[in-house]
């Protein structure tokens, strides 16, 4: 499923194609993603000019000169594909550009989502009105997050993970941050200190820079917006590791919490 990092990956590829670009033709090639394409979405965006691309969260927007945003979600196994070699089945939003160039929405499973709004009024944007910070953002900080958690009893694991407390993190960068970190997954939120908050945030940003300098993880089917394959999963340091060593020396464990998988270690992490 593409992550955030991903995301950032896919918005920075498309920015080489589409910034201060005309689009010639929009096309959708069936009625619906996880829900329907806006009906004038084909009247709205052809003849506009891209003139602003960046991310929100887990979603991508492409900004135009009509002042409108295409938000668009890649859901479990949504890609852009450039100049693909042919457009097939699961290609379901084609896009032409004054440059000549092709771009095509491939999502096989159709848990993307492609939505229309206008940029002055994205704030409303159902899915952004409650979100949180981003995480890599300025006001993302340790005393941002203890104000959050404070008397919060629920483990910290999931307070991470809520979208209202900080927007876009997933199950395996909140593993990893966790980890690097130190701290339990298992903790109750609100009993961490300041001490412990400093190096959690410091932590969650550090893994998301890395990830989007290795070009976004891998997982199944992703591949970058250019259509270049070969990323594959990079050496996490618990995720999906169970039994295998922790960096401390410690072994990795996995616990299920709120019907997922928690990669961590009970010797480093209390
Ligand atoms: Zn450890």
């Amino acid at each position: 499923m593409p992550e955030l990092p991903e995301v950032e990956t896919t918005v920075r590829g498309l920015a080489a194609v589409l910034q201060d670009v005309r689009l010639t033709s929009v096309i959708t090639r069936r009625a619906d993603l996880r829900r329907a394409f806006p009906v004038d979405l084909g009247q709205r965006m052809t003849g506009a000019r891209i003139v602003t691309l960046s991310r929100r969260a887990k979603y991508g927007l492409l900004g135009t000169d009509r002042g409108d945003s295409m938000i668009f979600h890649l859901g479990m196994s949504g890609r852009w594909r450039i100049d693909p070699e042919e457009i097939g089945t699961h290609d379901h939003l084609v896009i032409e550009t004054d440059s000549g160039q092709v771009l095509s929405l491939f999502d096989p499973r159709r848990f993307g989502s492609v939505d229309l709004v206008e940029t002055a009024l994205l704030a409303n944007f159902p899915s952004f009105a409650a979100m949180g910070p981003e995480p890599l953002g300025d006001d993302f900080t340790p005393a941002y997050l203890r104000e959050r958690l404070k008397g919060r009893a629920s483990p910290i694991k999931a307070m991470l993970l809520d979208q209202r407390i900080v927007a876009g993190l997933g199950n395996i960068y909140v593993c990893e941050a966790l980890n690097m970190a130190r701290i339990s997954p298992l903790r109750a939120a609100g009993q961490i200190g300041p001490a412990k908050l400093k190096p959690l945030v410091a932590a969650i940003k550090s893994v998301l820079i890395d990830a989007i300098a290795a070009g976004g993880s891998t997982l199944r089917d992703y591949a970058r917006p250019d259509g270049q394959l070969g990323y594959f999963a990079k050496q996490w340091r618990v995720y999906a590791r169970e039994g295998e060593p922790c960096p401390c020396g410690g072994t990795v464990q996995r616990t299920v919490q709120s019907g997922r998988s928690t990669f961590w270690c009970s010797a480093c992490q209390k």
